[in-house]
């Protein structure tokens, strides 16, 4: 007999057909304990087995003649078994009838099953306990099931790294932990520098080899109770039960070091860096907030610290302080006060001119945003259009901007403002804004050769396809579509080719280092490949005759900056009521 059919019993002998509700003869019923897939047991008062089908040996491995006897406990992970006797203690003092739960039972070869158990309890007529009979079911590959969906939920699909749930979880309980025990939570955001080029430059397949290897030397950088996480994209947060800060910073310097060795990729050598920020909480740390709350903040403020050490100049780490904290505030009140800014009528337009540098006349002027703030008195967009962005409020903020400036074309003759430029960011790109531009030119009756929609190149880039199919949608109406700041980004000339640009601004860093040679050479460069691409090119930020003159001789065409003119305060106010207005009696070239 083979091994695997020791178990087998020959099925009784069976004379004429079963007939419903005939009950099975006694050959019968043995038959059927004794094939069945699910282990049959009977165990005595004390959980000791009285018998075992052979479903016990088939599953376990362990002879039933060896193990009748024994306590059941005793097949148990060491790891259940403590919660087993307390089912089973419950189950015996309370007089309860039937039970279930599950373990995990151990197989002669020391493998795990995980089995679930039915018992009903047999007592006598005072409710003494006489013993019990059941099922153990075993649930082995539904658990590992559970077990791999959980896990899949849980964790970063290219890195394997914990993802955002899971920090949401493990951050909870530390903080739950650091409320109880006084134990100390600090959390590092980090964020890869310049990862974008490296995408771009080597693709996407690249790119996520090398976030693999970056996640593989966080992880084992990290100590065994530390936990880090892919937060997203090249962002990692790493949680530590540490507060002393000289402990965490060197920590921080050892995952810098472990990132920043050589990595080889596609045959090239990548020297890593990230930029990071530090927020640790002590037990006594705003115990008035809610731990779901505090999560929040935590990585908002690290988040904050990291941003810090981007703008410091990358490759740093900045801890998060009393003078962030008073940033974050202030950033809340801009949130609020941005909030109603347009319908207080507190926006206001200024133009800036734009001129040819060969006759110096202007041909068109450029609209940017002040808000005149009630308590803060005039503020630049640096103090307000990132929070518009982070919060979506640009989108609306960036509606009333195009539909002014479409009045305020609408209000002059060609002659004083032949052209005006819009800035835009780049979520109004995917937010509406081929549909706000359209509706803009219509109510007004402007022709749409005189609005240009200035986009930077970051804006351009965050995404492509998107950015592709709206600046698509704006050319077909009529649209001028300039590049602002370029330069500051990585768009490549393909990038470029593809898409209706009619005009690139060299960013006025390049036109203040113009004076020098690496600076007159880039410049040249830049227009050299927009003549190449039959696109205009506009200096930005000229201030002095010196700069018109270089500009001038490298075959730029148009030019704009404080020698040309300021950004105009004479705008027309929000507060006016929107309306096809006549001429306005001051004209932007008046000021
Ligand atoms: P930008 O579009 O590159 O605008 C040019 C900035 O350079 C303006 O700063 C302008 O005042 C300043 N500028 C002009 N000439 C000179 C010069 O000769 N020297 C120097 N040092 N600076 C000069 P501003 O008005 O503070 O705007 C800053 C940025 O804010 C803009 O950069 C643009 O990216 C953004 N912005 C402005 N208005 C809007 C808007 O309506 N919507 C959006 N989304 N962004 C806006
Ligand atoms: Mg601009
Ligand atoms: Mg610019």
């Amino acid at each position: 007999m083979a091994a695997d059919e020791r178990w087998w019993q020959p099925m009784p002998a069976v004379s004429g057909p079963l007939r419903a509700g005939a009950a099975p003869t006694p050959d019968r019923y043995r038959w059927m304990v004794e094939s069945v897939q699910e282990v049959i047991f009977e165990a005595d008062p004390t959980g000791a087995w009285t018998y075992l089908n052979p479903a016990w040996e088939r599953l376990l491995g362990h002879k039933v003649e060896d193990s009748l006897g024994r306590g059941f406990l005793e097949f148990v992970h060491s790891d259940d078994q403590q919660a087993n006797l307390d089912v089973f203690l419950e189950v015996v003092a309370t007089g309860k009838e039937k039970c279930r739960f599950s373990a995990r039972y151990l197989k002669a070869d020391g493998e795990i099953l995980h089995m679930e158990i039915h018992a009903w309890i047999f007592r006598d007529a005072d409710g003494h306990p006489l013993g019990s009979t059941g099922t153990l079911t075993d649930i082995t590959d539904r658990v590992r099931g559970e077990e791999m969906l959980r896990h899949r939920a849980m964790h970063d699909s290219l890195t394997g790294l914990p993802n955002r749930s899971q920090l949401t979880e493990h951050l909870t309980a530390q903080l739950v932990r650091s409320r109880a025990e006084g134990t100390a939570v600090s959390v590092v955001f980090l964020d890869l520098d310049r990862f974008k080029m490296v995408n771009d430059s080597l693709g996407h397949d690249r790119g996520d080899e090398v976030l693999m290897t970056v996640a593989h030397r966080l992880q084992r950088t990290i100590g065994p109770d530390d936990l880090v996480a892919r937060f997203g994209g090249d962002e990692f947060v790493v949680v530590l039960q540490e507060q002393d800060v000289r402990r965490v910073t060197a920590l921080v310097q050892r995952l810098r070091s472990s990132v920043a060795a050589p990595l080889d990729v596609a045959g090239r050598r990548l020297a890593l860096s990230f930029s990071a920020g530090i927020r640790t909480v002590n037990q006594g740390d705003a115990t008035e907030t809610s731990i779901e709350d505090l999560v929040v903040h935590l990585l908002r403020d690290a988040d904050a610290a990291m941003y810090g050490a981007k703008e410091a100049g990358r490759d740093r780490v900045h801890s998060f302080d009393d003078d962030l904290r008073h940033a974050i505030l202030g950033r809340l009140d801009t949130e609020a006060d941005l909030r109603h800014a347009s319908d207080r009528h507190e926006l206001v337009l200024e133009l800036q001119p734009q001129v040819r540098l060969d006759d110096g006349a202007t041909y068109g002027y450029e609209a940017l945003v002040r808000w005149e703030h009630p308590t803060r008195g005039r503020l630049l967009p640096s103090l307000f259009i990132d929070v518009a962005e982070e919060t979506g409020l640009i989108v609306p903020v960036g509606r009333w901007i195009v539909e002014e400036a479409c009045r305020m074309i609408a209000m002059q003759p060609a002659s004083v403002l032949p052209r005006l430029s819009v800035n835009v960011s780049a979520r109004q790109l995917g937010s509406g804004l081929v549909a706000d531009v359209s509706e803009a030119l219509r109510e007004y009756g402007v022709d749409s050769g005189r609005l240009c929609i200035e986009l930077t190149e970051t804006a351009l880039l965050a995404d492509i396809d998107r950015a592709r199919a709206s600046l698509g949608a704006l050319a077909d109406l009529g649209v001028k579509i300039s590049l602002d700041d370029f330069g500051t980004g990585y768009s490549s000339l393909g990038q470029l080719q593809r898409l209706p640009i009619s005009e690139l601004k060299v960013d006025r860093s390049f036109v203040g280092r113009i004076g020098t040679g690496p600076g007159r050479a880039l410049v040249s460069a830049v227009i050299g490949m927009a003549d190449a691409l039959g696109i205009d090119t506009v200096a930005e930020g000229v201030e002095r005759p010196h700069e018109a003159l270089a500009l001038t001789e490298l075959g730029c065409r148009a030019a704009q900056g404080y020698l040309y003119g300021s950004p105009g305060p004479l705008c027309v106010q929000a507060a006016l009521p929107a309306q096809r207005a006549e001429p306005q009696t001051r004209s932007p070239v008046d000021h």
